[in-house]
């Protein structure tokens, strides 16, 4: 008996399910916006994560040399991937483009409900598409898709780091020490840093900032605390606004909070996170925002816009909510009475499956009685039995398994008779 790594998960056939239900959902979405699907590999040069967010990122890795001696890494997110993959081979392709991948991903977390070491994404990017646009385009589909899924709990929280930066005149990387203690809400190491810098008076405003959340409104309130620097940004996430409105994203699903900052350097604008209140302390269920990453890994500059959707907790929302329908039964479960109808009964089984009907037939060469138990225990909806006698007849015996009815049918009746109950 093996047990499984830390932090993984198996996902069996009703998990599977539910799973499919809610990333079809997203797929689905995707693909009516125009978005069109790609896949990278699941592991990559540990270089090109250190090269977006810095070397301390390694210590969330799944990092490890190859035996040619490589350094490398499962992935932790898509983003890097699909920037690698658009400045090495996608550059030519008509811009702006819109790309979705769905997968696993792998961080060394310390594992709980709704985080894991090994975790499932949905995940959307807009590469070269006007920043405000974009920026809506990719709001209303990471929204709509948990409205797809029939969550109607839904709470984004939309800030803008791009004021926040306006509001910090330091060089990147002090800026960067700055968001991320504002970020993780560390305020002893924001007044260190202020002060080290040399603005100690920053602190009181940018402590404020953070806390507004709200409706346009709080834009107002904003714009009296950080002064002219913040007012393009302000003014962007009223357009935003409107924009979404277009979309029919209802204002209830979503608020303007000054305190998103995603502790990531490559976020420039807008940034987003998503929660599904009902989930306790693992309530996030996705976040992202416009970037700028192409010219890390020495493309030209360009806008991109994207967000991840953790599948994981989609699902978890979706149970708690009780939105995942069922999924389709088997139609028609096949039971052959007698040796010499097994052949008769795998070519009607054929002829089902090939109809677009679910059927399986007996594998084991139980008799009908333990047979019906068997469709029974798998949820069959229908038992189609062969014996010889209706073999040469040309018919079926067809039990209703819900209800026990039993009615013998035309062998050239089956699938119609099967698809129209
Ligand atoms: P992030 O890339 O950190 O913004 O993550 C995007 C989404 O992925 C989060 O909102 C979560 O829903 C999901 N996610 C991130 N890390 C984990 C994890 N360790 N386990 C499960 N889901 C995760």
């Amino acid at each position: 008996m093996f047990d499984r790594p830390r932090g993984t998960n198996d996902w069996g056939p009703e998990d599977m399910a539910k799973r499919r239900f809610v990333d079809s959902r997203f797929i689905q979405l995707a693909e009516s916006f125009g978005f069109r699907e790609v896949s990278t590999p699941t592991f990559e040069s540990l270089e090109l994560f250190t090269a977006k967010s810095g070397p301390a990122i390694v210590r969330e890795l799944y990092a490890f040399k190859d035996q040619g001696g490589r350094d490398l890494a499962l992935r932790p997110e898509f983003t890097a991937s699909i920037l690698r993959f658009y400045v090495s081979s996608l550059r030519s392709l008509p811009k702006p483009l819109k790309l979705y991948t769905t997968g696993n991903a792998f961080r060394y977390e310390e594992p709980q409900k709704g985080r894991y070491r090994e975790f499932s994404q949905l995940n959307a990017e807009i590469i070269g598409g006007a920043p405000l646009p974009s920026d809506a385009e990719s709001l209303a589909l990471a929204i709509g898709t948990m409205r797809a899924i029939g969550l109607k709990q839904v709470k984004a929280r939309i800030g803008n780091i791009g004021i926040l930066r306006s509001f910090l005149p330091f060089p990147p990387a002090d800026q960067a020490v700055v968001l991320h203690s504002l970020d993780k809400r560390n305020f002893p190491m924001l007044e260190a840093e202020l002060a080290r810098l040399g603005r100690s008076d920053l602190s009181t405003p940018l402590r404020k900032v953070i806390d507004l959340s709200g409706d346009v409104s709080i834009l107002e309130i904003a714009a009296k605390l950080l002064g002219g620097a913040a007012k393009e940004g302000l003014a962007y996430l009223r357009d935003l606004a409107g924009l979404l409105d277009g979309y029919g994203v209802s204002r209830s699903d979503y608020a303007f909070d000054m305190g998103v900052v995603r502790g990531l350097d490559y976020y420039t604008g807008m940034v987003f996170e998503i929660d599904s209140p009902n989930l306790g302390s693992e309530k996030q269920v996705g976040g992202g925002g416009g970037y700028r990453l192409a010219e890390v890994f020495g493309g030209e500059s360009v806008a991109q816009t994207g967000f991840a959707l953790g599948l994981d907790r989609l699902v978890m929302a979706a149970e708690a909510e009780g939105t995942i329908e069922p999924a389709r039964p088997l139609d028609a479960y096949v039971v052959p009475i007698g040796d010499n109808a097994r052949t008769k009964a795998i070519q009607v089984l054929t002829t089902l499956r090939a109809a677009g009907l679910g059927a399986d037939i007996d594998l084991v060469g139980r008799g009908p009685s333990k047979n019906l138990d068997y469709a029974n225990a798998i949820g069959a909806r229908f038992a189609v039995l062969l014996g010889e006698r209706e073999i040469k007849a040309g018919r079926a015996t067809v039990r209703e398994m819900s209800t026990g009815a039993q009615r013998e049918v035309a062998l050239d009746d089956l699938v119609d008779v099967l698809r129209d109950v």
